[in-house]
């Protein structure tokens, strides 16, 4: 396994370097952003972890964004020292597929990367499509009405459970268990924030339209009309 570690605090970076490569793991330590952004677009590496504040004209989340904009898909794990919602939901929208907080354990920062590296790779299935949504995992895109939809990965996994269960109630357990993995931390309203971001981009820019994420009060969401 190939790892990416973009980190500046030298004491960090040498620590998870010598402990990930006692267990197996190859790792390439870069300590600006700059250089960080022309490694993390490398597809060989398995799994990227990006130190959120970094030296140079560009920090970790943007790595995140910019890698996935150039194909990327290793699992991305951003380091983070602020805890803030606002900060954990901008990471994640970046295309990060989690975060951990500084200081982290040796052994978490070890558990969120098996986690990653557990979750089936994209599958090349066919495409899901429910009335004038399109969604198809293999290139990784999102259409309505023709129209091309950029989700994050979040809300891709999202949309994607919802098109594998169409016009059937999903709890909110069953949303959390399907499309966040077994080590994240999930708030109480993550859901509700996440179907929030999904229907701004799936369902109002088409007004016109029956929207499509519809809530079943008391008991979930379904994909409907
Ligand atoms: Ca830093």
């Amino acid at each position: 396994m190939r790892v990416l570690f973009v980190e500046d605090e030298e004491k960090i970076a040498k620590a998870v370097k010598r402990g990930l490569e006692l267990k197996g793991y190859a790792v390439d330590i870069v300590n600006d952003g700059d250089t960080g952004l022309s490694y993390a677009i490398d597809p060989d590496y398995d799994i990227i972890i990006l130190d959120r504040m970094l030296p140079g004209s560009i920090d970790g989340i943007e790595i995140a964004k910019r890698a996935r904009a150039e194909g990327q898909k290793a699992p991305i794990l951003i380091l983070t020292a602020r805890g803030s919602i606002d900060d954990r939901v901008e990471g994640l929208n970046s295309g990060a597929d989690d975060y951990l907080i500084k200081p982290f354990s040796f052994s978490e920062l070890v558990a969120r990367m098996q986690a990653l590296l557990r979750r089936p790779p994209i599958s090349n299935g066919t495409l899901l499509t429910y009335e004038q949504l399109s969604l198809d995992p293999a290139k990784y895109e999102v259409k309505r009405n023709g129209q091309t939809i950029k989700l994050s990965n979040k809300e891709f996994s999202l949309l994607e459970y919802f098109l594998r269960h169409a016009e059937q109630i999903l709890t909110k357990d069953m949303i959390i268990n399907h499309v966040w993995n077994e080590d994240a931390i999930v708030m109480p309203n993550t859901v509700e924030v996440y179907i929030g971001y999904l229907r701004a981009k799936i369902d109002r820019p088409f007004p016109d339209q029956p929207p499509l994420i519809n809530t079943v009060r008391g008991f979930g969401y379904k994909l409907s009309h």
